[in-house]
């Protein structure tokens, strides 16, 4: 491609065509043209005659050959120009959405005039609630259609650009404080709009958003300090529950600064292999013989230091180490329960999370394969809370397991307020009274009728029941009087890691 460009060429153009004009002005005037008759019949041998025709006709096809390549390169020209602005544009602007991105956000705040607004401004960030789930379960095409759709929803709530995508499911929207304006109220608008129903191709997918602000000057000057501190509110507000709208405030940062150690550090200790299975015995009430283990995770942080799994694990859904925890950690219950007497079940706990997870019983499957373990010495808890939040999909995904031959036993029964009727969908091997019932059905007449009820309903449905948290020799003997089939608590052994629960095995209980 030539590198000419068209201006100049044009001047050139012109300047030849003046040069072509004086001399065509000239020969005029001097009669050139009987000049160079005398001239051609002088020289006649020479053909000058036909010489100057074709220097005439060449000169001519050289005019219609330049004026096409002025074209063609203006063409070019053109076509480059729009590319720089395409690229120009891709570089500032999220391609699903056509929302601006970071880029143009930090512009937009470094913009003196955002930051020192009379009335101030606020940023606010939005993460969707539950828009994994979606782009686990109906794929990635149906997700980016609700990305699309939030976007189309935030830009009619705030028509001008100040909607952003900074990637993932995270929005921001930068907004003028107008006088007075509520600012939390203005959160929860963005909230209605985005947790209205989204129907994609016959489905009806309905999403949350968490969100967090912060004002301009108040809560930052610099436009990094103040995004990183609507993130931070954004956190909070996730960390409390769905469709919640929070304000920054200075402690949030240590929260999260905390938050974000803890999941580096846990992160690390998967790495290292630090997080564990510890194992406690779950005992027939009737024969006293051990038939299985629950597997307990164990992250002992420091020496003799043990961070609580109800501490960990939520952190691990959070941030999308869930799947590869308990990877990590079955695999090695599986290795570790290959120890234990053929007919000992290996009670495994499954996150709600994992529950949408469609590939888990695969996945399950794949690690028993290796290990060797077989599937009937396999056993799932689930809590029932994991079942009322999602229950369609938890079918589904608890369908396939059965199928494969996996138990299921239904976790901390009585704690997730699951109707009879929600409960009949399911298939279940056993259900585990929760612990607040076994420690309190000795005082509260109330509590033992429960105890009682959920024992009769094992009965009735074929399902054995199993009772968590037995500290004393009483309440064992009451549940063992009650009928109530296992039994598991710190009385009849505690979590222990695997080099102790072979001596535990062998052990009857008194
Ligand atoms: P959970 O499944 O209900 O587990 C029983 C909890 O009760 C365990 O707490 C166990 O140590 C405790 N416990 C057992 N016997 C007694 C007793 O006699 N008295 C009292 N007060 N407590 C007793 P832990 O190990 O702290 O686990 C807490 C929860 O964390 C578990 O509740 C389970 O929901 C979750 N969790 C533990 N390990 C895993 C895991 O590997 N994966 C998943 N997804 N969740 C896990
Ligand atoms: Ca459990
Ligand atoms: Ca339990």
């Amino acid at each position: 491609m030539s590198s000419m460009h068209p201006n100049r060429a044009k001047w050139e153009a012109i300047v030849w065509l003046l040069a072509f004009a004086t001399i065509y002005g000239a020969a005029m005037f001097f009669n050139g043209h009987e000049v160079l008759d005398a001239l051609f019949r002088a020289y006649e041998d020479y053909n000058l005659d036909e010489i100057f025709t074709a220097l005439n006709i060449a000169g001519g096809l050289g005019l219609i050959y330049s004026v096409l390549r002025i074209k063609d390169m203006s063409r070019e020209i053109q076509l480059r120009v729009t590319a720089e602005k395409n690229v120009d544009w891709i570089a500032c602007h999220d391609p699903l959405t056509e929302l601006p991105n970071r880029r143009l956000l930090e512009v937009a705040l470094s913009n003196s005039e955002a930051l020192s607004q009379k009335d101030g401004s606020a940023i606010f960030s939005i993460d969707l609630d539950g828009f994994k789930k979606v782009n686990d379960l109906l794929g990635h095409e149906h997700g980016d259609r609700v990305l699309k759709v939030v976007a189309e929803r935030l830009c009619s709530v705030f028509p001008d650009d100040n909607v952003y995508r900074l990637g993932g499911d995270e929005f921001v929207v930068l907004v003028e404080r107008k006088g007075n304006q509520n600012l939390s109220n203005l959160g929860k608008r963005m909230v209605g709009a985005i947790s209205k129903p989204i129907a994609i191709d016959g489905a009806t997918v309905e999403i949350g958003a968490s969100i967090g602000f912060a004002r301009i000057p108040e809560d930052g000057k610099i436009p990094a300090e103040v995004i990183q501190h609507s993130d931070c509110a954004m956190y909070a507000a996730k960390k409390t529950g769905r469709n919640i709208v929070k304000g920054f405030a200075p402690e949030m940062q240590e929260e999260l600064i905390k938050k974000i150690q803890m999941e580096a550090d846990l992160k690390l200790a998967m790495k290292q292999g630090k997080i564990r299975p510890y194992y406690q015995p779950l005992v027939d009430l009737k024969t006293q013989e051990v038939v299985g283990y629950e597997a307990l995770a164990r992250w002992e942080r420091e020496p003799g230091k043990f961070v609580s799994p109800c501490e960990f694990i939520p952190l691990a859904e959070n941030a999308g180490l869930i799947v590869e925890l308990t990877d990590q950690l079955f695999r090695i219950a599986c290795q570790d329960a290959l120890s234990w007497p053929p007919h000992t079940v290996l009670s495994f706990n499954i996150s709600p999370v994992q529950l949408s997870d469609q590939l888990l019983g695969l996945r399950l499957l794949k690690v028993l394969g290796e290990v060797g373990l077989p599937v009937h010495r396999l056993e799932l808890e689930v809590t029932e809370s994991a079942l009322i939040n999602d229950a369609e999909t938890a079918r589904h995904v608890l369908d396939d397991l059965v199928k494969s031959g996996i138990k299921i036993a239904l976790d901390d029964f009585g704690t997730g307020y699951s109707s009879l009727s929600q409960l009949s969908n399911y298939q279940f091997n056993k259900i585990k009274i929760d612990r607040s019932f076994v420690a309190s059905f000795e005082e509260c007449d109330r509590q033992e009728k429960i105890v009682r009820a959920i024992i009769a309903l094992g009965i009735g449905l074929g399902v054995k029941i199993t009772a968590e948290g037995i500290e004393d020799a009483s309440q064992l003997r009451r549940l063992q009087d009650l009928g109530c089939d296992i039994g598991q608590g710190y009385l009849l052994g505690k979590p222990r890691p695997i080099e102790e629960t072979l001596a535990i095995s062998e052990r009857q209980i008194a």
